[in-house]
């Protein structure tokens, strides 16, 4: 799954690369069922002609590129979308959705191998309406920087266990399965804690972990998992994997005491933890 750290960093060189640029055609290539809210190619084609594009930003991990015609292109990248800035001769690979080209020269595509990432163009307007799990998105621990207080107001009295708090959407947007694993092992606690049982000191050290690994993680420009097939928009894979501390290292040795990682089955999904260094 893309993740925050991800998505902020498509985001970030999206907006740069394509603020106040104007699109002269607009490819639609992938079946129906990526283009949700179009009754056919043409009609999603249509609405991005001749369009410029005025900015880019991000709800959770929808990213919403803002258009001078009062439209916004909302994209999901879902498990495996992709975004690449290319030239018209690159190769097209077979998985590609969507094909911007810039009158300034210059193209985007936008990739999936996973048939998850969904794209569509829609009035600023209808927004909230069409896309009605926006508007009850959490926090997000980028956007808007939160403070150790309130954090533990948000955790008071909260029976979840403490991954089902950091990946619940409602509370804090953006975080998955990768970065909740490390937040937890940073921060020494286990998974399966209740949310209202941490100390003080605890709060304020998952506090400071979920804050830290998610800036780190941008830093170096998200995680590139394998099969996952994400890399930015240059077509860099992320380097943030080579520093996951317990996500994926089952059996390998703990970078803090040497104890071997263990996965375990958590709901639908698996956790990753060192069972000496959290608690
Ligand atoms: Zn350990």
């Amino acid at each position: 799954m893309r993740e925050l750290p991800e998505v902020e960093t498509i985001r970030r060189a999206l907006d740069k690369e394509s603020s106040g640029k104007k699109v002269k055609t607009a490819e639609v290539l992938g079946p129906m069922s990526a283009f949700p809210h179009h009754p056919n190619k043409k009609h999603l084609a249509h609405k991005l002609e001749g369009a410029k594009i005025t900015g880019v930003s991000r709800k959770g991990l929808t990213i919403l590129v803002a258009l001078d015609t009062d439209d916004v292109m909302v994209v999901d990248l879902a498990s495996g979308g992709s975004i690449f800035k290319t030239t018209p001769k690159e190769p097209l690979a077979k998985e590609t959705l969507l094909v911007v080209a810039f009158t300034q020269g210059g193209q985007l595509r936008f990739v999936d191998a996973s048939s998850t990432a969904t794209i569509s163009v829609v009035s600023s307007d209808d927004l909230m309406a069409q896309y009605p799990g926006l508007g009850s998105l959490g926090l997000d621990p980028v956007e808007t920087p939160v403070s150790w207080i309130l954090f533990a107001e948000m955790l008071r009295g909260r029976k979840a266990k403490l991954k089902a708090f950091l990946t619940d959407q409602t509370t804090l947007a953006g975080l998955g399965e990768v970065y909740a694993d490390e937040i937890l092992f940073t921060s020494g606690l286990r998974p399966d804690r209740v949310a209202s049982s941490l100390t003080t000191q605890e709060i304020r050290r998952l506090y400071r972990s979920l804050v830290e690994t998610l800036h780190d993680a941008i830093k170096y420009r998200g995680t590139a998992l394998e099969g996952d097939g994400y890399a930015d928009i240059y077509g860099k894979p992320g380097e943030y994997q080579d520093h996951l501390k317990v996500h994926g290292r089952e059996k390998e040795a703990c970078r803090r005491c040497r104890v071997p990682i263990v996965k375990v089955r958590y709901g639908s999904s698996f956790t990753y933890l060192c069972e000496q260094c959290q608690v």
